[in-house]
Formats: C-alpha cells, structure tokens, sequence
C-alpha cells in the first residue's frame, strides 16, 4: 500500500478558493506557506466501508497517484505531493490557471487549422508520453483538456484527470468500467476517443450523434458519421483524411498517437500541404453553439448531482435518527422488562 504524507495539509498549504469540483470532491487553490508558490489540491473523500456508494476507494486514489508520478511531462498536469487523513487524501498538483482549451476558442472570433493544430500537437504529445509508459487516459473528453495560461502568446495543453487512467499490461486483464474483465491487445491503447475532441473542434458536432440516444450509440458501434458540408465547408481535405484515419473501427487500424503526430495535416511535407491548412479553419459559428450547450449540460448534471447527494445525505440522517430512536425505545423497553439491579448497572457503566 502506498504511503502517502500523513502530516496536516494545512501545515503547509493555506487552503483558498474552489476552482472545479468532480464526482469525488472539489478541487481548490493551495498556497505553499513556505514558498508563497500557488498550487492545486485535489480533495478526494475516501470510503469508509465496503458497502458504501459514497467516496472513493483508496485502491483508486493509490492507481491515480501512482500514474501522475509515472507522467512527467509538460503536457500533462504535475503531481508535486499527497496527504491523507483518515476521511480523505488531498493531491496537490500543479495549478492550472487558463481554464478549459474549448472555452478558449469558444471566446475567439475564428481560429485557423494551423492554430488549432498547435494545440492538437501538444494533446498528442502528451498523450503518446502516456502510452509510451503503458497508460491509458479512458476519459479525454473537453473538460479534461486546459491551458496553463491563456493569456500568453502561445498557450500550453495541460491534460487533466487521471482518475479513470489505467496502466496497461500487455496480455493482461483489465477491468473495463463496466466491470468486466478484457484482454489487453497493443491495440487497446488506442481507444483515447482523441478523433471525436477533434471532429468536435473543428465542426461543432459530435460524429456520431443520432437522433435518439439508441441512434448515436448504434452509429458508435458502427463507426457511423460523415462530414455534413454545411458543417465542414471551410474544413480542409488533409483534416477530414487525419480523421478518417482515426475514426475506424478497428483499433489496431487506427493511427496511434506517434504516428498522428507524422500526419501531415500535422507535419506538412510539401509548401501546399502547409499552405491549406492556414486558409482553412474551424467552423467557429456551430462550435460556438456546441460549447454552449456542452457548458448548460455540464451545470445541468452539477445540479443533479448536488441534489442526488442532498437526498443522500437526508437519507443517511434519517437512517441515523430512525437508528437512535430504535435504540432508545430497545433501552426503554429493557427498563420496563430487567430486573432493576441489571438496569442499575447498564446505566451506571454508561455514564
Ligand atoms: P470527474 O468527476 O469529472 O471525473 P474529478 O473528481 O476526477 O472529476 P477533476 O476532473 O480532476 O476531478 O477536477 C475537477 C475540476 O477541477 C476540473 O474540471 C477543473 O475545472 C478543476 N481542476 C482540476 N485540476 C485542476 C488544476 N490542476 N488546476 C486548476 N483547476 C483544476
């Protein structure tokens, strides 16, 4: 079992304002007393028991860990320390100021493919560390991708969330988040849905998206989508073919995060090649649209969670209070039935 700092955080670190919250708590800004250096901790509730829905096991607090201290690169969020207590641990990592990179472009009048690439090259980069060192991310999604600083010229990706990372052994087993065992192939890693982040850059659309929600999951287990043209008219032809290589089917077909990076779309070969991708750009009108209801649905499921875990919470209270009060009226019913020397004793031996 890992050891992680058992000494108080708030010896060291100032605790200050929230700056996102998860499922498993919130995440706020620390500041090192002893440095006046600002980070982030990341505030994880442990579960108390087995049978528990709340909180999170301290096996997977111990596998994130483990995999941000494996990650060492500038594309990936830092780990510098952890604490624990006996109710949670706290992960203090680097802090990341510029918010999420979709709200960036969001805010933007229009945004070239040659900028947009700049961004997608440092969110492979960092994924191709990861896989390098046998690691999967499970849940690259628009939230888990954020900017260091976004007011500097060139803004720096920061892949956030490891929570859901595993590392892969090959020819091992792993457990799926549905729970059920899978064979690892070389191919499994490829798995990062990073080609939907990038249809969903550049054309404001989910590719797969059906009209029912039993439309779009049949279009993902097909590989089903297109590139409608009202959406991608100003999309250039070497993008469409790096998602197309991408978008497949079969894992083991589909590029990896390496060979992505030698794309030319990515990496132009010829003066035309580079030159297509700057009169070409992201459809700035329907991103627009996608980041606002991506942000509606976000505080939409925060609501909902909140209120899921305020009933919990009434619940336990009351399963609490029904308990004291089964206990109380169990003590009044032994008073009115024990011979009084026993009672005598009980209550003596209680006070
Ligand atoms: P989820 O429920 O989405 O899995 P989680 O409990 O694993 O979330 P994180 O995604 O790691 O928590 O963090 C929650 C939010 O806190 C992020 O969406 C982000 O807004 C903010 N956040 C996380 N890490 C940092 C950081 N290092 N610096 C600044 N903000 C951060």
């Amino acid at each position: 079992m890992a050891q992680f700092n058992l000494q108080n955080v708030e010896d060291f670190y100032e605790i200050g304002e929230i700056l996102g919250s998860g499922h498993f708590g919130q995440v706020r800004e620390l500041r090192e007393r002893a440095s006046g250096v600002s980070w982030a901790g990341k505030f994880v509730k442990l579960r108390r028991s087995v049978s528990s829905r709340l909180g999170l096991e301290r096996k997977s607090v111990e596998r994130e860990v483990e995999i941000l201290q494996a990650l060492q690169h500038t594309n990936i969020m830092a780990l510098k320390d952890v604490f624990e207590s006996r109710a949670e641990v706290v992960i203090v990592v680097e802090l990341i100021r510029g918010g999420e990179l979709f709200d960036f472009v969001a805010e933007k009048e229009n945004l070239t493919e040659i900028e947009a690439i700049e961004f997608l090259k440092q969110i492979l980069k960092g994924v191709a560390f990861m896989h390098s060192k046998q690691i999967a991310h499970f849940d690259l999604k628009p939230e888990n991708i954020m900017l260091s600083d976004k007011k500097v010229e060139h803004p720096e990706i920061k892949i956030i969330d490891f929570g859901l990372a595993q590392r892969l052994t090959p020819g091992e087993e792993y457990r799926s988040l549905c729970g059920t065992p899978q064979y690892i192939g070389p191919e499994v890693i490829n798995y990062e849905p990073l080609s939907v982040v990038l249809y969903l850059l550049l054309s404001g659309l989910s590719p797969f998206q059906g009209d029912t929600d039993e439309e779009t999951l049949r279009n993902i287990v097909d590989m089903k989508y297109e590139f409608e043209e009202q959406y991608f008219s100003q999309t250039s032809d070497m993008a469409k073919d790096f998602i197309e290589k991408l978008l497949i089917k079969e894992p083991s077909e589909r590029m990896t995060a390496e060979e992505c990076l030698l794309h030319p779309w990515i990496k132009p070969l010829t003066r035309k090649q580079a030159a297509n991708r700057s009169r070409s750009s992201i459809n700035m009108k329907n991103f627009k649209k996608f980041n606002a209801r991506r942000k509606w649905r976000m505080s939409y499921n925060m609501v909902w969670a909140c209120n899921r875990l305020c009933r919990l919470q009434l619940l336990c209270k009351r399963a609490k209070e029904d308990e004291e009060l089964r206990s109380c009226e169990s003590d009044q019913e032994d008073i009115e039935t024990k011979p009084a020397s026993l009672i005598r004793r009980r209550l003596s031996s209680s006070s």
